[in-house]
This record gives C-alpha cells, structure tokens and sequence, in this order.
C-alpha cells in the first residue's frame, strides 16, 4: 500500500465515494465522520422495532454516479429502478374524491417517449397538454451551463412560456419540487434546466425512478463501512475534526478530539458551513461566498396503520399539501399485517417547526381524502423526521458561489453535494464531487486513473 496519505473529512456520500476511489488507487486512507455512523444526511435509526429513514430518497435512472455507488458497495439489488417510469398522481381536489393520473413513458424516442402519457394526463386541459410539449421543447434547447441560466428564476420562464397556474403545479413543480426542494419561484432556471432535460429529455429510460427496499442505513453505512474496510482504509466515526493546518512540506495536520494526524491530501466533504470554518487562510479567493449558499429544508410525515391502505409503492398528489407518499412496510421491518406509510414533504420552509400535533392534525385527514381505506384504519404510530439544512437553497444565482473541488492550496479538495456539479443537491451529485475530488487529487499525484463514470461508458 501507498506511504501516501489522504484524509477525507466527512462520511456522507461524497465523502464515501472520495475515500472508497482514494483507496481504490491504492492511497493510504482515513475517513473521520463526526457522526456515530456514514451516510451523512441520507441515513436510518431505529424507533422501537422500525428501522426508519431519515427521510424517503428517490433517485433516477440517468444517476449514473449513484449508481455506480450502488454497485461499488454491493446495492444494487437492494435499491432497484422501475422498468419504466410510472408515477400515480391522485388529484385530492376533485369534485368526486381523489382523481387518478399517471406519468408514465413508452419505449419511444426522447420526447415522443412521454407524448401518449401527457396527451392523456387528466389533470391538465388539453391546451395545457400541448402548451407542456412545447416549453419541454423549448427547455431541451437550453444550455444549463450559461451563467445567464443561473440567474434567472425558473417560474418567470414558465409564465414566459405560456405555463398556467396549473401546469406549474400538477407538473412543472410536483417533479421539480420533490427534485430541487423549492418551488418555480425559488428555482434557478440552470438547475431546473438540468434536471428536466437530464430526467426527461435526454433519454427515454432516464427518469425511471429507483428507491432503496432497504435501509438507507444498510447501503450508506454498513455496505459503505464493507467496501471501505475490504480496501483497507481506516474509518473514525464520532470524530469531528476541528482544525486543518497546512504544515512543512506541503503537508497537512488534521486536528481531532485529542490527537492529530499527517496527511498529504486532505478531502473536505462536509456541509458548506462547516467547510468554511475549516478552510485554512487564503484556501478560497472568496470563501464567504460558501455562507451565501442558502439550505432548505425537507419534512418528513411517517404514519404506521393498522393495516394496508395503499396498493402502490408510492403516488404524488396535487390539490392537496400531500406532496409524495411512499410505502415503507417492506424495508421498516414492520411486522403484523400493518402498513407504513412516510409522506415527503420538500420545500417545507414553512411547516418545518410545527409541532407533530399539528402536522398530525393536517396530514392524517388528508391521506384519508387520498386514500379511502385510510378512513377505517387505525393509527398505530405517528412521527416527524425534521432535516432542516436537507438540502442546498437551488436559488437564483447560487451557482456563482459554488466552488469547484480545486482550492488555492496544493493538497487540500472540496466536495459535497453543495459544490460546482451541475446538480441540484442530491446523492447524484453528492457521488459525483466525491469523483472530482478524487480525480483531482490522484491527477496532482499523477497517478492514473479513470473517471468511474467513463469506465462504465
Ligand atoms: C430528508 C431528505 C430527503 C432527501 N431526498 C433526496 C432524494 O430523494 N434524492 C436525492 O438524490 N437526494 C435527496 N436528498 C439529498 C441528499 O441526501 C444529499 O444531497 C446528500 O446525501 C449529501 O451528501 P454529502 O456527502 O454532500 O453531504 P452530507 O450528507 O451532509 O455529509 C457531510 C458529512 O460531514 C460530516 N461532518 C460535518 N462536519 C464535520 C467535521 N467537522 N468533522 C467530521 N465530519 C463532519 C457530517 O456529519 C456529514 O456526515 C435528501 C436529503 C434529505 C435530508
């Protein structure tokens, strides 16, 4: 093994995939997580007999990087995608209870792919229909890397476009605010942009949407742990590193609880606030840009019946605060003939310090109205899973103060779902910094090596 040392601060994905590639080429590697466990914020914990997630993920087919984490721990098999894109949205609003309408894709070609679905979908009028295609058109031909993208709202560009009210809600938000965590209006048009035409425009398969049947905890944690172990790096949970100092030599102190340790590379994959405060002196050209990366938060409502009351996976819903349902009785552990039922709310700015008792007494009496069984059932449990930083705030004119994973400072990398992807805050990109970062730092050792998702090419 390489006498070189890298130390990665932080086990979330990006950190993960840093430290798992770092070790892959043969690096000396250490991984400090100042959590008890991996999985940074994607993770599970207990509750009795439950095994809960933090917080219902979904990713998409076109997550090349993620899914190459998967493979790279041993998940795939555990998070699989759907054939073929199939979201139900039940429209809560109708004059008859809850109506029914489905996203799905045919084999076609991009965008012809999704034509038959849109031209049916009841929950827009067909002026609306034809009015979608033409903006999903008119989105295709945008190119997410002009600064000018960045600074523009997506929601102006939706009305420039010719998007109702409605349009905006029962599509353009109810994809891109489970995806972005804002709404249109709090949206860059450059991270909407590639979300849409990444997801829906590139190829037919791409948004096929993948879930994990199992804990988050199993594949970001315990598989992660394996495949870090087996290639022989050194994992300290509970370790919150509180300083990083350049040293002689080109080399770097990593200052611990108690200890510090030497390294030749150091990989920072922690929240943007954190970084900042571990940057040493002159690291960034502007390093207070990192504090005007805004967060948002996302809610999750978890309901456990007495029995079942939803056949499908999961749906979305408009007309409703019901934003996307997924059952989650298979990968809980749920015994007895019960179901679980977790309820994702993004955007959830102004429901994430209400008490459960509120929350309670809002989303119980709406599941009912989407779901009639959910009328005879009792609620055997009932909890809130609050993450308040879920996510960076894809504003406006973010991406200028998102760096990329080169600091000024030979040796020392960032990453985290936060830096200059290209991607909207999501595992997908959380994978793909922890690529750069590692590409760069074995590129300044000159060691080969090749991009993993070039690999797979
Ligand atoms: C409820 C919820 C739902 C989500 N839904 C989706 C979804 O459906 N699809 C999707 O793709 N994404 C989703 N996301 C976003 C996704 O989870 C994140 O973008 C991704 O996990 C971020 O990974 P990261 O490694 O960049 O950062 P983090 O996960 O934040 O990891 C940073 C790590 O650094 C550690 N750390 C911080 N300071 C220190 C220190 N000083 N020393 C040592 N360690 C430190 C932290 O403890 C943490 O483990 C969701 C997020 C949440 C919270």
């Amino acid at each position: 093994m390489s006498g070189h040392h890298a130390v990665v601060v932080g086990g979330g994905l990006a950190g993960v995939t840093a430290a798992l590639r770092l070790a892959d080429a043969g690096l000396r590697v250490t991984l400090l997580e100042g959590r008890p466990r991996l999985g940074g914020l994607a993770f599970s914990f207990r509750r009795g007999d439950l095994t809960v997630d933090n917080g219902q993920h979904v990713y998409l087919r076109c997550c090349t990087a993620y899914r190459w984490f998967l493979d790279r721990v041993g998940g795939t098999d555990l998070a699989p995608v759907q054939d073929r894109l199939d979201v139900p949205v039940l429209d809560a609003a109708g004059p008859r209870g809850a109506r029914l309408g489905r996203l799905r894709r045919t084999a076609l070609p991009v965008p012809l792919h999704l034509a038959a679905s849109l031209a049916t979908y009841p929950h827009l009028s067909p002026a609306e229909r034809l009015g979608v295609g033409r903006a999903a058109l008119a989105l295709k031909a945008l190119d997410p890397a002009d600064p000018a993208l960045d600074a523009t709202d997506f929601a102006g560009w939706l009305a420039r476009h010719g998007q109702s009210r409605r349009a905006v809600e029962a599509l353009w938000d109810l994809v891109g605010v489970a995806t972005l965590n804002a709404t249109a209006a709090r949206s860059s048009l450059a991270l909407a942009a590639t979300v849409f035409k990444t997801g829906l425009l590139s190829d037919p398969g791409a948004a096929d949407i993948g879930w994990a049947r199992a804990p988050l905890g199993h594949l970001h944690d315990t598989l992660a742990r394996r495949a870090l172990e087996a290639r022989g790096a050194r994992i300290a949970v509970r370790t919150k590193v509180t300083a990083v100092t350049p040293a002689d030599g080109g080399r770097w102190v990593v200052d611990v609880p108690g200890d510090s340790l030497e390294a030749d590379t150091v990989v920072l994959a922690v929240p943007q606030r954190e970084a900042h405060g571990l940057l040493p002196p002159g690291a960034l050209d502007a390093p207070g840009d990192l504090l005007r990366i805004g967060t948002a938060p996302i809610l999750n409502v978890h309901v456990v019946y007495d029995r079942p009351v939803l056949r499908r996976p999961f749906f979305a819903a408009i007309g409703s605060p019901v934003q996307w349902v997924f059952d989650r009785t298979g990968p809980s552990g749920l015994r007895g003939g019960g179901q679980y039922l977790a309820v994702s709310q993004s955007a959830a700015g102004d429901e994430i310090d209400a008490s459960a008792a509120d929350l309670r007494a809002r989303y119980l009496p709406e599941l009912e109205r989407l779901l009639p069984p959910a009328r005879h059932a009792r609620v055997e449990d009932f909890f809130v899973t609050r993450e308040r930083t879920a996510t960076f705030a894809p504003a406006p004119g973010v991406g200028r103060f998102r760096p990329g994973t080169r600091t000024r400072v030979p040796g020392l990398y960032l990453a985290g779902a936060w830096t200059a992807t290209g991607w909207p805050a999501t595992m997908e990109g959380a994978v793909r910094s922890g690529f750069t970062a590692a590409g760069a730092a074995l590129s300044a050792l000159g060691r080969p090596h090749v991009h993993p998702l070039e690999e797979a090419a």
